[in-house]
């Protein structure tokens, strides 16, 4: 449960100010996150982190020399959007480039992604190492689908200390791909954790059992087994850990990571078994850390990291650092490392459109996006909770609440434009809003995809059904360029392909818009009640897939929902 916080929407705010505030001798907080105080060294590679909130140290606490320039810090458990991601980056980058790393989860790599496509365009050198540590979420033959765990410290202790020795983009990018392939995380829960404000944890772990495997965003671990001693446990955390020691390797970085909950007598009493275990094995373990490294709110569980040292590799992990969550050693003083002190920076300036005539057609398509999008808005409300169970199924249990808050924030854009917008700027404004607001995966495809059916929609002077098929084409297309789902993955894409089907068969055969979208958001509804059946290959429900059959996909099901309200307020519309 969580005490102290007086509402549950400005949790993250809140508790980084204050974090700012506690550390405002190394840290500053910027739109988006928190940058180091100091400006890097002209020509010192940025090493951007990032990812949710709610797993403090992570993101905040390891800003700091020798680790990160900047965090990236979304809402609770939610990747952090596009925008928060360029903004941090470039308030610290300082001509070395950029390099970001975290957890690969499908928000992140999708937020992060544009915003390493924008930086290039802007011409910034920026690169990305997804963190793949945890051996529960796939198997070995699969390694690079795993998610990111407790391991993510290493990569970022391995980047943040070559920067800081001055190494080049290249190099820092080299090291962090190393680090993570010799980083290995197991993570076992005895209870889960609650979000700010909800009456119940994610999810629960039978009593007098534990669950193996678990994830650090609310996610039930992939197995329960009953409770064990910490002589059991430590060789259940350490053997697939062991199973995939690289060839010769004799020395290991140990992490033993409390999530939330745990007393560090109990991580103590853990480490101590493991210790022995390791040194049974010839393991050497070096620089160990024990205690609340990567947590995930209040859950109640450990995990076991090992980053299997080179020589490289170890100079690295031991080298000093200073961030307010982690010291070690001792840096140059201050004066001599850094730049003037970083300013807090302000939200992007929204760049004013270009003033041109908009057709009244286009005016008035923006008034009718505007209708159906609060219709969506008001649909998605009511069904917020529906949605959140479903997705909390497998998933992290924030599908409800993203696409409220994403949905709410395209409307209030909506209902701020100006009345001469034209659609395109409308959409295009709202996909933006929705995308910053929501966070998660969904809420990045679903604003990219607004934003495409807004720029393929174009400010005309008529629209007919066929140029709405192709603008419903260019939202799909978009989404699967971001996103990268195919038929059958258990997606949203799966209720959208049988939807814009429908639509541009209907479309082709002479229907009306209306008639069309109520067609085709009948064949969405079917097709994701279709998708119980599926197991799911992308997104955080594919770690637990096994869970996930029998239940619809949660974003398949909120699409349905949204076309089928923007149907019936569109068939209003024309029947007044
Ligand atoms: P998150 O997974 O970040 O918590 P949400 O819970 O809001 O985000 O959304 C989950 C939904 O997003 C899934 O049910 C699925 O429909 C959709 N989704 C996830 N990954 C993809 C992807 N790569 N392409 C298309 N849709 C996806
Ligand atoms: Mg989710």
């Amino acid at each position: 449960m969580t005490s102290i916080f007086s509402d549950a929407d400005r949790f993250v705010d809140d508790a980084l100010a204050g974090f700012a505030l506690a550390h405002s001798a190394d840290v500053a907080r910027v739109d988006g996150g928190i940058v180091r105080a100091q400006a890097l060294r002209p020509g010192q590679v940025a090493v951007v982190i990032g990812g949710g909130s709610g797993h403090y140290p992570a993101f905040a606490g390891y800003v700091g020399r020798g680790m990160a320039a900047g965090a990236v810090c979304g809402n609770i458990f939610t990747s952090p959007s596009t925008g928060q991601a360029l903004r941090v980056a470039t308030a610290v980058e300082n001509g070395g480039g950029v390099l970001f790393t975290f957890g690969k989860y499908a928000g992140d790599v999708i937020h992060f992604g544009e915003a390493q496509r924008r930086l290039r365009a802007d011409g910034i050198d920026a690169r990305t190492v997804l963190i793949t540590d945890d051996v529960a979420s796939a198997p070995e033959a699969d390694a690079d689908d795993r998610r990111g765990i407790a391991g993510i410290l290493c990569v970022f202790r391995v980047a943040g200390s070559a920067a800081e020795r001055g190494d080049t983009l290249d190099e820092v990018e080299r090291l962090a791909r190393l680090a993570n392939s010799r980083t290995r995380s197991h993570g076992v829960a005895f209870s889960g954790c609650t979000l700010p404000g909800a009456s119940g944890p994610l999810f629960e772990v039978p009593e007098g059992m534990m669950s193996i495997g678990l994830g650090i965003h609310g996610e039930p671990g992939v197995r329960d087994v009953p409770l064990q001693s910490p002589a059991e446990l430590a060789l259940t955390l350490l053997e697939p850990l062991l199973l995939e020691r690289p060839e010769g390797a004799a020395r290991a970085a140990l992490v033993v990571n409390g999530l939330g909950t745990v007393k560090y007598e109990e991580l103590f009493i853990l480490f101590g078994y493991l210790a022995r275990e390791l040194e049974k094995q010839g393991v050497e373990i070096v620089a160990p850390e024990c205690g609340e490294l990567v947590t995930s709110l209040d859950m109640a569980g450990a995990s076991v990291t090992l980053m299997w040292l080179d020589d490289e590799l170890e100079e690295l992990w031991t080298a000093p650092t200073s961030a307010p969550a982690f010291r070690r050693g001792t840096l140059d003083s201050v004066a001599e490392s850094g730049g003037p002190r970083v300013t807090a920076t302000t939200a992007e300036s929204t760049v004013p459109a270009e003033q041109r005539e908009v057709p009244a057609a286009a005016q008035h398509a923006a008034s009718v996006a505007r209708t159906l999008l609060g219709a969506a808005r008001d649909a998605v409300r009511e069904r917020a909770g529906e949605l959140g169970d479903l997705d909390a199924i497998a998933g992290d249990g924030d599908h409800g609440i993203g696409m409220l808050r994403g949905l709410d924030a395209a409307l209030a854009h909506a209902d701020g434009a100006d009345d001469s917008a034209g659609v395109t700027a409308l959409l295009v404004g709202a996909g933006d809003a929705w995308s910053e607001a929501a966070g998660g995966t969904s809420g990045a495809l679903w604003g990219a995809a607004l934003a495409a059916l807004g720029e393929a929609l174009g400010d005309r002077t008529e629209y007919d059904p066929t140029v709405i098929a192709e603008a419903i084409r260019a939202g799909r297309e978009r989404v699967v360029a971001l996103g990268g789902a195919t038929l059958g993955d258990k997606t949203m894409l799966d209720a959208m392909l049988p939807f814009e089907e429908s639509f541009a068969t209907a479309a082709a055969d002479g229907a009306g818009v209306a008639q069309a979208l109520l067609g085709a958001a009948a064949a969405a509804e079917a097709a994701a009640a279709d998708t119980a059946a599926l197991s799911p290959r992308l997104g955080r429900a594919r770690p637990l897939a096994e869970r996930s059959i029998g239940h619809p996909d949660p974003g398949a099901v909120s699409f349905s929902i949204i076309t089928r309200s923007a149907a019936r307020a569109l068939d209003d519309l024309q029947e007044v």
